[in-house]
């Protein structure tokens, strides 16, 4: 029997990354907001690799918090490990990781959703939503109770009619034995949303007390205090190590050996799997000329004895499961704790949504996260945040919330699913960003914080915060380009010499010495000429600012150019079938996607730049004619 049970202003349905970013979004926004998921305890759960961040995936992190989000505050709280990767490199492919304890992380998430203001967390099986008139209007549950809202975000993960798959043995489920969500797919379907089929995989969890790590590589983590969080302040008390360890030609045979048996091979998997996140036996397959993968073993908490064995995930059965983990050196006594399973899921076609993660169709229901054809906790998280925040712009009729590609790797996340489209669980890659000097992860509370406080989701501690460290920087980079250093300073001439650095023949300034490779801040504090008490992310700051000065300029100029096109707008309501010129597939996939500018019209696959040429043509006669302004 179906009753009225409460009504919101917006209703948050599964709390996994995307809807626990994306209703603490909306409720310190302002909303009354109700997150909805199927189990309490489950809330944050990471039914993958225990770990937060990475390349590219760390830089998204970076950005959800200096939004004011909170996966990085929640995992510099509970990680037991963090390490700074490709340091080697260059500032913009810097990236952080760590390995988080699992349960502690969900506690750690739960106890804040439970204690926010204007939130409530319920329990509850959602089978339906109600929409009236292509209009969302609230929710029905398993037990018939019925909340109303002005917006509802999707967040269900990989639990729409959720499969599991291990061999021939497979039986329907989310993800570690929990239920999938079969109704509210269907219900999807009927409401004429595009469903995908996705799949991914996990490796086998195994005990820890039968592995010899003595035949392993030890990889501990950093001993610096490195946060994800712009407003962390004390560093884990922990410092597990990982292991790596390899496959080998025993590995593959067994695997070759049974792949006639493999899911993946036999055809009863359907859904398309990560091609960046292979499973073993698909590896084994594409890359058959490797003679041995990589493999790392981590730990999944403090208070467990489950490791977890990343680059392995696999579907095979498990009696192969098991043969093939004991060929791996320090794992040949391993016991299985959990097996390696594979997931089949669906997911919505994210052409359909706009740039602000809300469907076409639906006006007032938003999706997030895996639904929306993307893999991994980052970019779920990524995703909750922003439509959190744009249900709320909607419900109060302001300005869409929208990141552009030059601004944050959140805009890239967004621009590519719902301008090109995925089809295959889409992961992100450096590779992906344009501006990727410009979007570092170092650099996300100055391209974005600002941003957070002007819609109200940064509070007053993190923007006064921010403020100081901005006017720190500016101050500290302005005293060192006025610093003019002498070609007969002794320290100097000493520092030049050890560092094998040309001698000065006439006097340069400090930030010029800085640009020399060679060089770093901490020279200068050596020599008497940088500031001791300099905070570390000033220092970090004033540094990357000032050696690739050059660089980040010219990317500025590539920039100006982006946001030329990307600032001619496109009419909402623009019937490309009329503009003459346009080819038969550009219309099509113009009508379709309906871009809001040129500068998106032109990442459309399949709308040529002989294309773009004509709509110009056709926007500038449109002006002339005053039939439309070219302004948002
Ligand atoms: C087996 C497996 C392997 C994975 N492997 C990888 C990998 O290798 N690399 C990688 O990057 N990512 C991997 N992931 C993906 C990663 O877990 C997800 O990307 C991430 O958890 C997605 O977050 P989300 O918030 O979108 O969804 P989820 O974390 O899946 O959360 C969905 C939430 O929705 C709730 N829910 C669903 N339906 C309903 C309903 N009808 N009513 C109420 N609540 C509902 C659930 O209870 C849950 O809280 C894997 C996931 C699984 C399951």
């Amino acid at each position: 029997m179906e009753f009225l049970a409460g009504n919101y202003d917006v209703i948050v349905i599964g709390a996994g990354h995307a809807g626990c970013e994306a209703a603490l979004a909306s409720a310190r926004m302002g909303c009354k907001t109700l997150v909805v998921t199927i189990s309490i305890e489950n809330i944050a759960l990471m039914p993958c690799n225990p770990a937060v961040g990475g390349p590219a995936k760390g830089h998204l992190v970076r950005e959800i918090d200096a939004l004011g989000g909170q996966m990085g505050i929640n995992i510099d709280k509970t990680n037991i490990q963090v390490r700074m990767l490709n340091t080697g490199k260059g500032p913009a492919v810097h990236a952080l990781r760590a390995q988080a304890d699992k349960q502690w992380y969900q506690r750690e998430m739960i106890q804040t959703l439970q204690s926010q203001d204007n939130l409530d967390v319920k329990q509850a099986m959602v089978e339906k939503i109600i929409v009236e008139n292509n209009k969302i209007k609230g929710i029905i549950t398993q037990t018939g109770a019925i909340y109303t809202a002005q917006a509802v975000i999707l967040t269900t993960g990989t639990y729409l009619r959720g499969k599991i798959i291990i061999g021939d043995f497979n039986y329907i489920a989310g993800p570690n034995g929990q239920q999938a969500s079969i109704n509210l797919a269907e219900n999807l379907k009927e409401l004429g949303l595009e469903i995908m089929r996705f799949k991914t995989g996990t490796p086998a969890r195994v005990d820890k007390r039968t592995i010899d790590f003595s035949k392993m590589i030890e990889q501990p983590g950093d001993n610096k205090k490195l946060f994800f969080s712009f407003m962390s302040e004390d560093p884990s008390p922990y410092n597990y190590s990982c292991w790596l360890t390899y496959t080998n030609e025993k590995t593959h045979k067994i695997i070759r050996d049974n792949l006639h048996r493999a899911p993946l091979y036999s055809g009863s998997i359907e859904g398309t799997g990560p091609r960046y996140c292979p499973s073993i036996e698909d590896k084994i397959v594409r890359f058959s000329d490797k003679s041995s993968h990589q493999i790392f073993i981590e730990p999944e908490g403090l208070n467990t004895y489950e490791m977890y064995v990343q680059g392995v995930s696999s579907s095979l059965p498990e009696d192969v499961q098991l043969e093939m983990y004991r060929t791996i050196p320090g794992l040949e006594k391993v016991e299985i704790m959990r097996p390696a399973y594979a997931i089949e899921y669906d997911c919505l076609n994210p052409t359909q949504l706009k740039l602000t993660l809300e469907t076409k169709k639906i006006s007032g229901l938003f999706t997030a996260g895996q639904i929306n054809g993307t893999s991994g906790y980052e970019e779920a998280a990524a995703q909750g945040l922003i439509a959190g925040i744009n249900a709320v712009l909607k419900i109060r009729n302001k300005e869409p919330f929208i990141l552009k590609r030059s601004e944050a790797y959140i805009g890239v996340l967004i621009d590519d699913l719902v301008t090109k489209g995925t089809n295959e669980p889409y992961r992100m890659l450096t590779s992906r960003a344009e501006y990727r000097l410009l979007l570092r992860q170092d650099n996300a509370d100055l391209r974005l914080t600002e941003k957070g406080w002007e819609i109200g989701l940064v509070k007053k501690d993190r923007y006064e915060k921010f403020i100081i460290k901005k006017e720190n920087i500016s101050r500290e980079k302005c005293r060192l380009k006025e610093l003019m250093l002498s070609p007969t300073d002794k320290n100097l001439i000493n520092l030049l010499k050890n560092k094998q650095s040309s001698l000065l023949k006439q006097s340069i300034s400090a930030a010029d010495l800085l640009k020399r490779p060679e060089i770093s801040y901490d020279d200068l504090i050596n020599i008497g000429y940088g500031d001791k008490e300099i905070n570390n992310d000033v220092k970090e700051q004033v540094e990357i600012q000032i050696k690739f000065e050059g660089y980040i300029n010219k990317q500025l100029i590539q920039i100006e150019r982006f946001e030329k096109i990307e600032n001619r707008f496109l009419p909402l309501d623009l019937d490309y079938t009329k503009i003459t010129g346009l080819r038969n597939e550009a219309k099509q996939k113009l009508n379709n996607i309906k871009p809001t500018s040129i500068g998106q019209a032109s990442r459309i696959s399949g709308v040529s730049p002989a294309d773009i040429s004509v709509l110009m043509v056709f926007l500038e006669q449109q002006r002339r004619k005053g039939a439309i302004s070219g302004e948002r």
